[in-house]
């Protein structure tokens, strides 16, 4: 085996069109999710996938400024590479823990393809051979042919039964902290009716007040709950509210580095990590934190930020080899019109993803779909996710206490 080298690296930044406009505690994804797409060139001929989430000339200009730190360098020296680019003390300066991910699951890429080995096999081996996922419901405004709007309790049940009959979800996950507490109260609660034997969670991006959590927590108890996402902020304010409410507290916003883990293992505030390979600079710290997680019986899962195919594939990779994962992934995936993978995208069987099993990641590029989606940033540009587009000139407080109104028409 000859040692590759990288002699180069591109980021392109695609628009992928949704279904509809996700709603959220921030604002919304207006109809489409903006990605960079990272390729990482070698000596040998190999090119690593590698994926972000936002994108832009700042974000490609950024990439393109590391080439001098990464030309050269051999992707199998993986830790040498963090070290580089992530220095915790140089990070003080800048910000590059997504970016290195995205570089990192290049390398992975280049690695396997090497070897001519899967990811999961670089990363101690799977333990299973499929990845479940949650149906990740979401409000959502109309598209631009007024269809696919989840504002009612009904719409959202009937939302889920859709989802649930074309790819086999057995638990339902509810973007909330839109409308008022008691009216997704009722939303939630109607899922619980509709699908009893189904597992759920509620998670509202932290944007409740302590009490009111506590409050809407009680009036959960009594559900098939998975656990309590990010109900409230921070850790001080997880650790007032797991003291009041018998349901597992879950955070992706809280604890997403190992000084957070520490913190939240010393004086414990949740007790489910959902594990982001992103948010946590790739998939091999996701990886370490899982084995902090089971030495300390914390539980896991798997987060999404919103990814296209090689994301989702650091995703089914890190799944399949943390043997502590007891709960369902989640995933915007199933939101997506299309992907920029060879095969368009990767299939839902009884709720869950097959492990890609090709080498390296498991997922090619499609050119064409890149060059069509990357015209499409072009056209439409970015857009701002901590805006609403229903509700211009608006933004929450944290705790919020000015809610979307149930009954207010979608934006023009
Ligand atoms: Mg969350």
């Amino acid at each position: 085996m000859r040692r590759p080298k990288i002699t180069d690296l591109r980021a392109t930044t695609v628009t992928m069109p949704l279904e509809a406009p996700l709603r959220h505690a921030n604002g919304a994804h207006w109809g489409r999710f903006v990605r960079t797409v990272v390729e990482v060139e070698t000596d040998t001929g190999l090119v690593g996938l590698g994926e972000m989430g936002g994108g832009g000339e700042s974000a490609e200009a950024a990439f393109r400024g590391l080439r001098s730190y990464l030309i050269g360098h051999d992707p199998f020296e993986l830790e040498a590479m963090r070290y580089k680019i992530c220095n915790p003390t140089a990070s003080l300066y800048n910000n590059r823990t997504q970016m290195h991910a995205a570089l990192e699951f290049a390398c992975l890429d280049i690695c396997g393809h090497t070897l001519g080995v899967p990811v999961h096999d670089l990363l101690g081996g799977k333990v299973r051979e499929t990845v479940p996922f949650a149906s990740y419901l979401f409000f959502r405004y109309p598209d631009a042919h007024g269809r696919h709007e989840v504002r009612t309790a009904e719409q959202l049940v009937a939302h889920a039964a859709d989802l649930k009959q074309r790819y086999g979800f057995t638990v339902h996950k509810l973007k909330g902290g839109v409308f008022p507490p008691d009216y997704e109260l009722e939303a939630f609660r109607a899922l619980g009716t509709a699908f009893p034997k189904d597992k759920l969670r509620y998670d509202p991006n932290a944007a409740l007040g302590v009490e009111e959590a506590i409050r809407f927590g009680h009036a959960i108890e009594d559900l098939n709950n998975d656990y309590y996402e990010d109900p409230t902020w921070g850790l001080n304010g997880m650790r007032r509210l797991r003291k009041s409410v018998r349901i597992p507290l879950a955070t992706n916003t809280v604890v997403v580095n190992f000084e957070q883990l520490a913190a939240n293992i010393l004086d414990p505030a949740v007790d489910v990590i959902l594990l982001d390979t992103t948010f946590w600079g790739g998939i091999r710290a996701c990886v370490k934190a899982a084995g902090v997680c089971e030495t300390f019986q914390l539980g896991i899962a798997v987060h999404s930020s919103g990814e296209l195919g090689i994301q989702l594939a650091s995703m089914l990779h890190l799944g399949a080899v943390v043997p502590n994962l007891a709960f369902a992934a989640d995933a915007h995936y199933h939101h997506l019109a299309d992907d920029i993978i060879v095969g368009g995208k990767l299939p839902y069987v009884n709720g869950a993803i097959a492990v890609p099993t090709g080498p390296g990641l498991g997922v090619t590029l499609d050119r064409g779909k890149l060059a069509q989606y990357a015209e499409l940033y072009k056209e439409l540009g970015g857009y701002a996710y901590d805006r609403d587009p229903g509700r211009p000139g608006w933004f929450p407080l944290l705790p919020n206490t000015d809610w979307a109104d149930p009954a207010a028409p979608p934006p023009a």
